[in-house]
């Protein structure tokens, strides 16, 4: 241990060295060799500088952090992957769950016992061995608790909902460092701030989740010149009218770079991409894609019939890690004039763009029969979520991607509802919004809920949550 360390962050030796003691995670501090590539997220825009890591092997070990962060007046950031940081883990004890990789399926069931390092790939290929699908989103590399508290997105989402409406029961490590159980039955006013809330109020260590007899879907991408953008979203409107909830879509600008190893149609180009999961049948599924190619000859057709296990090629998420931002908001309505402001914007002309992708999903179907006092999630009802993403390797790219997503979006403002999905915010952004995932009641339930369960806003590194104070008379 480097005394000038322990000095400039005052951090107490004798704290430390009864976390190490009671801990058999790696505990990683300034300095030390491994701290560079621990301190590391998925999204390579995140430069944090926690002030100790602890990379647990165990609930334990995650209480045995928490405690430490509490005694030393740090705050605790939380990462599995890195794909979803709010708030960087600076100043704060980063507890890293990666290594918690614990799964128990139970086939009878229908269920599963996931630990939160897992990501989602590794548990449809435990749940597939034996029929049964978990209700993952478009990249497999995504971690399963992260995904989960925001949400949950994917591609059986309008059949079986969000995976938040599908967890059974969690176990989380509270700001006080104890391990409890967030239920129907236990903790029930917990269960409901975890199912939508984020990384608010504990740190989740695992979380037994609903199980789905999918195994063969009928999915893929269509491919469109990027010149057909705006007919190609008047026909996604017009065809989502009558989509049954087996199927789930989405509609997405893509404006590629010019590189070689790109087929020549995507190099330097604009493409449209209708993506779409049937899980119905899959023999009746053709049919549904049928009004597409009767629409338009795509330059590429990819639907088939496929293992469920290969759903992740339907979106073909980046997997190595990669610098960007994104951000998202809900469609009032997708006009004419909305469609019109869309494709000016998604749509790069020689540069004029810096978003790589405006995707349009369709939401609705199970996740909207849900309670709307179910769960801390909000905004059940609407159907259309619209997500940009840009690629930003410099700060000067990040900043271009601000300026141009502002301007677009209030274009686009009296087609947006005001709501967000928070899963597809980052950094500040994930913040300054917060508010606008949830509706009022919703939020300020939230926040009484974070004043009980974490009144100094130890866990601060998610979603902008802060605690009810008395003297608060905004709500
Ligand atoms: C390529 C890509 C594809 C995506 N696809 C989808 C999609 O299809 N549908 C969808 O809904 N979302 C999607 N997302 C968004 C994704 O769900 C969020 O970014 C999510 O937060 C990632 O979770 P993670 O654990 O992998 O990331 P991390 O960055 O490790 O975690 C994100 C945050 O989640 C919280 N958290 C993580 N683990 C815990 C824990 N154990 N206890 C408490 N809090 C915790 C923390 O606040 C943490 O800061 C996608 C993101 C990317 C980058």
């Amino acid at each position: 241990m480097d005394m000038a360390f322990a000095a400039a962050a005052q951090i107490d030796l004798h704290l430390l060295a009864e976390l190490r003691e009671q801990t058999h995670g790696n505990i990683i501090v300034p300095g030390d060799a491994e701290y560079d590539r621990a301190r590391m997220a998925w999204n390579l825009t995140v430069d944090q500088y926690p002030e100790v890591i602890v990379v647990a092997q165990s609930a334990a070990d995650v209480a045995a952090a928490v405690r430490f962060a509490r005694a030393s007046h740090l705050d605790v950031a939380i990462q599995s992957t890195g794909h979803g940081v709010a708030r960087p883990a600076n100043d704060a004890v980063l507890i890293i769950t990666s290594n918690l990789k614990e799964i128990c399926v139970d086939a009878d069931s229908r269920t599963a016992w996931i630990e939160a390092g897992l990501k989602w790939g590794e548990v449809l290929k435990e749940t597939q061995a034996v029929g049964l699908a978990p209700l993952l989103g478009s990249s497999p590399e995504v971690g399963v608790v992260g995904y989960t508290l925001g949400g949950g997105m994917g591609w059986l989402a309008r059949k079986y909902g969000l995976a938040t409406d599908s967890v059974r029961y969690f176990e989380v490590v509270t700001a006080e460092g104890k391990l409890v159980r967030a239920s129907a039955t236990e903790n029930s006013d917990l269960f409901w701030g975890l199912r939508g809330g984020g990384g608010n109020f504990g740190v989740v260590t695992g979380m037994e989740i609903q199980l789905y007899p999918v195994t063969e879907v009928y999915g893929g991408t269509l491919i469109y010149p990027g010149e057909t953008a705006k007919a190609a979203l008047q026909h996604f409107r017009e065809w989502i009218k009558t989509a049954p909830e087996e199927l789930t879509s989405s509609i997405e600008i893509m404006n590629f770079p010019p590189l070689p190893e790109l087929p020549e149609f995507m190099r330097g180009r604009t493409v449209v991409m209708v993506n779409a999961c049937y899980s119905g049948p899959v023999e009746q599924g053709p049919a549904y894609i049928q009004p597409w190619l009767d629409w338009m000859q795509p330059i590429v057709n990819g639907f088939h019939p496929m293992p469920f296990l290969e759903v992740g090629t339907i979106s073909n998420d980046p997997v190595d890690p990669s610098p960007g931002i994104s951000t998202g908001m809900w469609l009032a309505d997708l006009s004419d004039e909305a469609i019109d402001i869309i494709v000016n914007h998604a749509v790069s002309v020689n540069g004029s763009s810096p978003i790589v992708k405006t995707e349009i999903r369709h939401a609705g179907g199970a996740i909207s029969r849900v309670d709307a006092q179910a769960s801390a999630y909000s905004h059940r009802d609407e159907t259309l979520i619209m997500q940009c993403v840009s690629i930003t390797p410099t700060a000067e790219a990040v900043e271009a991607s601000h300026r141009f997503v502002g301007a677009f979006k209030a274009a686009l403002a009296a087609h947006l509802t005001n709501g967000v999905y928070i899963n597809f915010l980052d950094g500040e952004d994930a913040r300054e919004q917060t508010r606008n995932a949830y509706s009022a009641g919703h939020f300020a339930r939230l926040r009484m809920l974070k004043a009980k369960y974490d009144p100094d806003n130890l866990f601060s590194h998610s979603f902008d949550i802060p605690p009810m104070q008395e003297d608060d008379i905004d709500l």
